[in-house]
């Protein structure tokens, strides 16, 4: 029996966690879960997982809490401090980080630190903090698995060598896959006018809002640039980005020798999130058998750098690494809050991150505080800039 640790239970990678804890209630239990605002959710969570423990983001939602799930046995923690203490705990297994945004890098670093196995979702961890947290996840003997569906497939091609370097493995090329969204074929004219309820609607994945804005824009497709290039220790020029608008094949990784391997499946996030649940053994995920003959075709083509030039800034954060993707990351974010908020257009995302980052000091952090201070300077940035 695997304890686990949930965090951000009520999005939409949690919910899918949940669904598989709920399938395989032999091989997992629940052991804490987190919410930020909806706190109903949550407590129907607790009601049905019995978890030791869940975290909210402060004692009025606590209050809320409580009096939801009277007669039960959780106990209620607060903030970024109840978020590291369920996350480091010694009875914890795993630990999928699903928070979203840079609020998720503290209790990564804390389940890092500790030790433990982490199922990552929280893709901004490695934006902001890469080069700091694959050292901490190395130090303590962490296993860092991706839930992300391209990293997920790429992981899934590669030998499972945490060490060695794509040039060891006999490794010529990453084929990052995208969507391209729901404005790949959408002219300069259109994105200037696109609504928030237009960019949040995927043609092909249901996600939390920010990651469908960052789907529109491409800049999720520039945040899994940067992301991988940490995972798999590799250069941005090591990772073609082909956008693949079916979404069937979650990624390729291509060898020396000539042979391509690809992940294939139905896009639904229980199937990466199944994988690295029971990694190295496989469990049924729920997921529809994929069914070649119904999809027919699969195309491809290549990115479009000037009408995403999220893909662009992307592309030098991920050479300059350091501070540009810290600012970069947290422009977006703001950026992102304010799109769906209709005080920024679609097109102005772009332009804020670019003059945020323009802000930013070469170099890299030395420590984890230096990127939280990173984070919140680039914040107050970006909201003067809007
Ligand atoms: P979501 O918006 O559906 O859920 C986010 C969760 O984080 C919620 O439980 C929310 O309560 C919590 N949260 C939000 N702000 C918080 C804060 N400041 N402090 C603490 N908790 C907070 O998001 P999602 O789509 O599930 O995405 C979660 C993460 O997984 C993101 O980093 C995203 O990029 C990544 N991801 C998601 C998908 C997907 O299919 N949804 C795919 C790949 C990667
Ligand atoms: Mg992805």
């Amino acid at each position: 029996m695997k304890s686990i640790t949930v965090l951000g239970a009520t999005g939409s990678i949690g919910t899918s966690t949940l669904d598989l804890i709920a399938q395989h209630p032999d091989k997992y239990q629940l052991f804490a879960a987190s919410a930020f605002s909806r706190i109903d959710a949550l407590a129907s969570i607790i009601l049905k997982f019995s978890p030791r423990f869940a975290v909210v983001r402060d004692d009025s939602a606590r209050q809320k809490l409580l009096a939801l799930i009277a007669g039960t046995n959780c106990e209620v923690l607060v903030g970024e401090a109840g978020l590291c203490e369920v996350s480091s705990a010694a009875e914890v297994d795993m630990v999928m980080a699903a928070i979203v945004g840079a609020a998720g890098l503290a209790p990564c670093w804390a389940a890092a630190e500790a030790g433990k196995l982490i199922l990552l979702a929280n893709k901004e961890t490695l934006v902001t903090a890469g080069g700091l947290f694959m050292s901490a996840v190395a130090k303590s003997g962490s296993v860092l698995l991706p839930i992300d569906s391209e990293h997920n497939a790429i992981f899934q091609c590669m030998p499972h060598d945490f060490n060695a370097s794509l040039v060891e493995s006999g490794i010529r090329k990453i084929h990052l896959t995208a969507s391209g969204g729901p404005f790949r074929q959408s002219d300069v004219e259109h994105l200037k006018t696109v609504t928030p309820e237009q960019a949040v609607a995927h043609p092909n994945w249901s996600m939390g809002q920010k990651i469908s804005v960052d789907s529109a824009s491409m800049m999720n497709k520039g945040l899994e640039l940067i992301e991988a290039c940490w995972l798999f220790s590799c250069h941005s020029d090591d990772i073609d980005i082909v956008v693949h608008p079916q979404s069937v094949i979650h990624s390729m990784v291509e060898y020396i020798d000539g042979s391509v391997l690809a992940q294939l499946g139905n896009p639904d996030m229980r199937t990466p999130i199944a994988h690295a649940m029971a990694w190295p053994q496989r469990i049924t995920a729920g997921v529809a058998p994929l069914n070649l003959i119904d999809i027919a075709r699969l195309d491809f083509e290549a990115p479009d750098y000037q009408r995403f030039p999220c893909l662009r800034l992307a592309r030098e954060a991920a050479e300059q690494r350091g501070f540009s993707s810290v600012y970069m990351n947290a422009a977006n974010e703001i950026a992102v809050q304010a799109f769906l908020e209709r005080r920024l257009s679609f097109l102005g995302i772009a332009d804020l991150i670019e003059r945020v980052m323009n802000r930013a000091d070469r170099g890299e952090p030395s420590d984890i505080n230096a990127v939280k201070e990173a984070d919140q300077l680039a914040r107050r940035l970006a909201e003067e800039g809007l």
